[in-house]
């Protein structure tokens, strides 16, 4: 399995809501929403599928994605006696649990089908599905339907413009970070992903470039220009990923395989030796990781502000505690000490991944 993140983040958001909770105060760090953009069939799903470990989403070169599906992962209390539950629950379909993740898919596939007909017809229309597990961050995550351009079956003749202004409304708020995801067999320059991340985020502040399709390039070309941002470069740069190919999906291959045969892939060839940095899953969950960190890191000092106006001085104790947090927290997203936010922070919690095994 792909080497641990380095940083829990999980455990350390945890631990912050615990505090403010004990004087009163919920629901304290709002995380960003993450959404991907891109093309249709560029293995959108796939990217968010495997940064959340879990098989679930409909996927497939035809288009799949056909309504916007807002993923919210909702952290639930582990069992007393140790035992997780993990289950999805649609607004749609309010009490009904589902266990069973690729029964998720079928819901996600006949509700699609309810609303936008079976005939490849799309609809701005939300799917809500939240995922509730000991093992997840509160974040919500977006699958969005990809950009086509010539309009197929019950698809009007301004699709793309539909579908453009769809995914506009999702990236251009201020605090959603954006997956730009584009096949490496494509032209980047040509890129619809990055072309409408560049208008929603024009600094480039929050927008992670995606390289998918690594696997199926032209023989003799390589993505390493790519990666390196010297096609078209990006501020916070790019990952490039292996994600499962048709056929692996129709055998039904894990995620876990997929992870393993992707780490293999990198490992197997020199040119992408020197940019582990940014090759595979883990390292896009890593990169999304620090962006994370980084804004709590900013919003902390407000809260540390609000619990000391709520305590009016009797929490010298609980304020000392924060503090060390913010500081140990800055210095973690700052790179320079990795050793204590991880060992004595968390302490005996198990470091997770925020993304990557998100569910362990
Ligand atoms: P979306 O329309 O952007 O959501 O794309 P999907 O995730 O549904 O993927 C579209 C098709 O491309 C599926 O058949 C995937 O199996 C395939 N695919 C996605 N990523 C990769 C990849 O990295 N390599 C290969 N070989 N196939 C991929
Ligand atoms: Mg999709």
């Amino acid at each position: 399995s792909p080497a641990p993140l380095g940083s829990s983040v999980i455990s350390l958001v945890n631990r912050l809501q615990d505090i403010f909770s004990r004087v009163g105060i919920q629901n304290t760090i709002e995380l960003p929403q993450v959404a991907v953009v891109g093309s249709q069939s560029s293995g959108k799903s796939s990217v968010l599928e495997a940064l959340v470990g879990r098989d679930f989403l409909p996927r497939g070169n035809d288009i799949c994605t056909r309504r916007p599906l807002v993923l919210q992962l909702v952290q639930t209390k582990r069992h007393p006696d140790g035992t997780e539950e993990e289950f999805g629950e649609f607004l749609h379909l309010p009490g009904r649990r589902f266990h069973d993740f690729s029964q998720i898919r079928r819901e996600i596939q006949a509700e699609t089908d309810k609303e936008a007909g079976d005939n490849k017809g799309v609809s701005d229309k939300q799917i809500r599905l939240k995922i509730f597990s000991p093992n997840v961050l509160d974040i919500t995550l977006v699958d969005l339907p990809g950009i086509t351009k010539v309009p197929v079956g019950d698809q009007p003749s301004d699709i793309e413009a539909r579908i453009r202004t769809m995914i506009m409304s999702y990236i251009k708020v201020p605090s959603c970070l954006i997956l730009a995801v584009t096949p490496a067999n494509s032209d980047l320059a040509n890129s619809d992903a990055l072309q409408m991340a560049g208008i929603a985020d024009p600094d480039g502040n929050r927008t992670i470039g995606v390289i998918t399709k690594l696997d199926i390039m032209d023989r003799g070309t390589d993505a390493r220009n790519l990666l390196l941002g010297k096609v078209v470069p990006l501020r916070l740069g790019y990952v490039g990923v292996v994600n499962r190919c048709q056929e692996d999906i129709l055998l039904n291959r894990s995620i876990k395989d997929a992870l393993v045969a992707e780490e293999k892939f990198f490992r197997s060839r020199p040119v992408y030796s020197g940019l582990a940095d940014s090759c595979g899953i883990p390292q896009l969950a890593k990169k999304l990781n620090q962006i994370l960190a980084q804004h709590i890191k900013t919003v902390l000092p407000g809260l540390r502000a609000r619990i000391s106006t709520s305590l009016a001085g009797q929490g010298a104790l609980l304020l000392n505690i924060l503090s060390k947090y913010c500081d140990a927290f800055s210095s973690m997203v700052d790179g320079k000490n990795e050793e204590m936010s991880t060992s004595e922070l968390s302490g005996g919690a198990r470091i997770h991944y925020i993304f990557q095994s998100i569910f362990v």
